[in-house]
């Protein structure tokens, strides 16, 4: 294992991080990926490259605007972050390969819909719907195509089943299409029957965090805490801790594969 690879495999995976902010904070405005160049959303200035390397820029920086002062969100470096850790795990794992190449497209794309989800509350069915087929052709490539439609139907089939039962019952909106059509996407990265075991650990890491908040807060919250990143950390966890998922399910007795 060469370190130098590794180091690689962080930095670009960083550097691709900080593209995903820019389409975080711009596709939910309708705004360009590409132009203008980044600015501070607070004075407008305009980011130097050299104020703009991943993670470094924000510690050097103090998390505060040069211009004005204002403090940076903690989230750019946070998601540059993660996406670096993530690159390297997936080298690691899977070296430059098919699987390398699906799960960091699968893990851009939860964190882009997890970063719009948590700040705009909406899932962006531009990345979700192409996902499904992504994840479908990729398991269509490793021969097994039939457990990821499968898990593509249940995963969604059963965020549908939720969001109307819950609408009749709650009189309101439960769950979102959005939500539907991205674990409809994890369903076909997963497969069947990991799909189940994805969307078990989002409900228990949902719950656990949303008490945690109203404890903390001390209050209940009327907007419905944003489903999607914890879809998306059942997602990821299920691939991460694949081997121990099976090994514990082995253990009580269910053979997943
Ligand atoms: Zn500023």
């Amino acid at each position: 294992m060469n370190i130098i690879f590794v180091v690689f495999a962080f930095l670009f995976g960083a550097a691709i991080g900080s593209f995903l902010n820019v389409i975080i904070y711009r596709l939910p405005l309708g705004a360009s990926i590409v132009a203008p160049r980044s600015f501070c959303p607070h004075c407008k200035k305009p980011i130097p490259a050299k104020e703009n390397i991943p993670i470094l820029s924000y510690i050097l920086l103090k998390g505060r605007c040069s211009g004005c002062g204002t403090s940076i969100s903690i989230h750019y470096p946070a998601i540059e972050l993660i996406t670096g850790v993530l690159f390297v795990y997936f080298y690691l794992r899977y070296n430059i390969s098919l699987e390398f190449f699906a799960y960091v497209t699968f893990s851009c794309a939860l964190i882009i819909i997890s970063g719009i989800d948590f700040s705009f509350q909406i899932i962006p069915d531009v990345i979700s719907i192409p996902g499904i087929f992504a994840g479908l052709v990729f398991q269509l490539a490793k021969g097994n195509f039939l457990p990821a439609l499968v898990g593509a139907i249940f995963g969604g089939g059963l965020i549908l089943l939720i969001r109307v039962v819950g609408g009749k019952v709650y009189k309101k909106e439960v769950m979102g299409m959005g939500d539907v059509y991205l674990t409809a996407m994890i369903g076909a990265f997963v497969g069947w029957p990991l799909i189940i075991v994805a969307v078990f650990l989002a409900a228990l890491t949902g719950s656990i965090l949303g008490i945690i908040f109203i404890v903390s807060t001390r209050q209940s919250r009327e907007s419905p805490i944003p489903f999607g990143p914890f879809l998306s950390i059942g997602g990821l966890g299920v691939i991460v801790f694949y081997s121990i998922i099976i090994k514990f399910f082995a253990m009580l007795g269910v053979y997943l594969r």
